[in-house]
């Protein structure tokens, strides 16, 4: 039985690098028919703040991604001592003493010689004496795995097969003097007690992955997770996602008024072979392979996401939008409107043209078909049929054609150049705003009409 987990820091929002890691494994469990845990990785209790957490819940719900199961770290700080003193008990934990200035100096003399900085297991040869000795000085002691000799493999779903040998690796420490234990370890722990199959994440994890291995190995004969590390995704420049756009947090795009599917269907394909399609997340199930994702770094593209963000407006009916739209708008306007939105934010905009006020913009120098129309302004009831008949007229009236004609009409009853079909906004605007906005485009050019 496949288990995949998405294992968060609660020490900030869901941004859109994690956001896409959470939902790889959510469409990975869902096409194995298997689970999905999301694990909340809050050992780090000073950073971390119960707001991000329920923010996290929030965020991943808003995307339509379930999990079955929850876990948190910090509800198990017993297992992870437990845990610890079983490698302690065999010797491959064992307790170090050097403050940050004795490493420093020791990693620049090893640099100095052309050697990787590579911790010199000085703690692991203390004798029990000199052990003894720095406990009575008052020092207490923080602690590290002792690593195999040899290498860790993996075939890496996604990168490929990977060897690194750890002798090339510094003895992580796994527990800090405090008797606080750091991620790597809980990590582990959890996803050997979790029968974790999977271990899908970003590439900037990968340097763990030899060191986690083994200490798994250490920890349980149960088989070792696959792993499957995703490039991370850069901004326009090459610049890694972290920094810049994947800090964007889902918070600011569902203000910008991104749809929940636009970000799930671009995030889904991204760095794939598949071109992104405005699809719902069983079709996105159902599509998805984990050998899709090519090794290298995949490029955020806004635009694409504000397209497929287009394209999904264009099939949403009114029910599904009707809470977020202005109040008071009906489904003849998401009708008329939904095609020429970029983002959902946008229909205030058309709605305080159809219902409300607005400022005309600066107009160009007077243009005969304002008082034309005002002048052949048909009665109501209006209809979608009633812009042809009348701007024939116009048209007539004045020798206007195409663009000279539609331009300045548009311009007078939307204060807009482009926009959704003037046949369907027309009946929505109704008679009395068409005539005092072409009343006033008239009296604003000054000019007797
Ligand atoms: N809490 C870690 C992170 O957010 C989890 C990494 C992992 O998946 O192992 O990066």
């Amino acid at each position: 039985m496949v288990k995949v987990r998405f294992a968060p820091s609660p020490t900030g929002y869901l941004h859109v690098g994690n956001a896409r890691t959470a939902l790889v494994n959510y469409l990975f469990a869902r096409r194995e028919g298997g689970r999905l845990l999301l694990r909340l990785d809050d050992t780090d209790t000073e950073r971390g703040r119960p707001e991000f957490e329920q923010g996290l819940y929030d965020d991943l719900r808003w995307l339509g991604i379930e999990w079955d199961e929850n876990a948190k770290q910090s509800e198990r700080f017993a297992r992870y001592e437990e845990v610890a003193d079983q490698l302690k008990a065999t010797g491959r934990l064992y307790p170090c003493f050097e403050g940050e200035d004795e490493l420093a100096s020791k990693r620049a003399a090893l640099v100095k010689r052309k050697l990787p900085p590579i911790y010199d297991r000085g703690a692991l040869n203390m004798t029990a004496e000199q052990r003894a000795t720095a406990e009575a000085n008052g020092k207490r002691p923080y602690w590290r795995f002792k690593l195999s000799d040899g290498a860790a493999s993996w075939n890496d779903l996604v990168l490929g097969s990977r060897n690194i040998r750890l002798g090339t690796v510094s003895d992580p420490v796994l527990i800090r003097a405090d008797g606080s234990p750091l991620y790597t370890f809980t990590s582990v722990v959890d996803d050997a007690d979790m029968d974790i199959t999977h271990i899908i994440r970003g590439e900037d994890h990968v340097s763990n992955t030899a060191v986690q291995i083994d200490l798994f190995q250490a920890i349980t004969k149960k088989p070792v997770p696959r792993f499957a590390h995703l490039p991370l995704i850069s901004g326009g420049d090459g610049e890694k996602l972290s920094k810049r756009i994947g800090s964007i947090s889902l918070k600011s795009l569902r203000k910008d008024g991104i749809e929940p599917g636009a970000i799930t269907s671009y995030l889904a394909r991204l760095g794939t072979n598949k071109d992104p399609a405005p699809l719902p997340l069983p079709e996105l199930v159902a599509s998805f392979s984990l050998s899709d994702f090519s090794r290298s770094t995949p490029r955020f593209d806004a635009r694409q996401l504000v397209a497929l963000n287009r394209k999904l407006l264009h099939h949403i009916e009114f029910d599904a939008v009707k809470d977020r739209l202005p109040e008071g708008a009906t489904p003849k306007f998401w009708n008329a409107i939904r095609d020429n939105i970029d983002m959902l934010t946008e229909a205030r905009r058309w709605w305080e043209v159809v219902a409300g006020e607005f400022i005309l913009p600066a107009l160009p120098a007077h243009i005969p078909v304002w008082r034309a129309a005002l002048d052949s302004l048909p009665p109501e009831p209006w209809d979608e049929a009633t812009w042809k008949p009348w701007s024939t007229v116009i048209s007539e009236a004045t020798g206007a054609k195409g663009r000279d004609l539609f331009q300045p009409l548009r311009l007078a009853l939307t204060g807009e150049e482009h926009g959704p079909e003037m046949a369907k906004l027309l009946p929505l605007i109704g008679r009395e705003l068409v005539a005092r906005r072409l009343a006033s485009c008239v009296a604003a050019d000054g000019t007797p009409g």
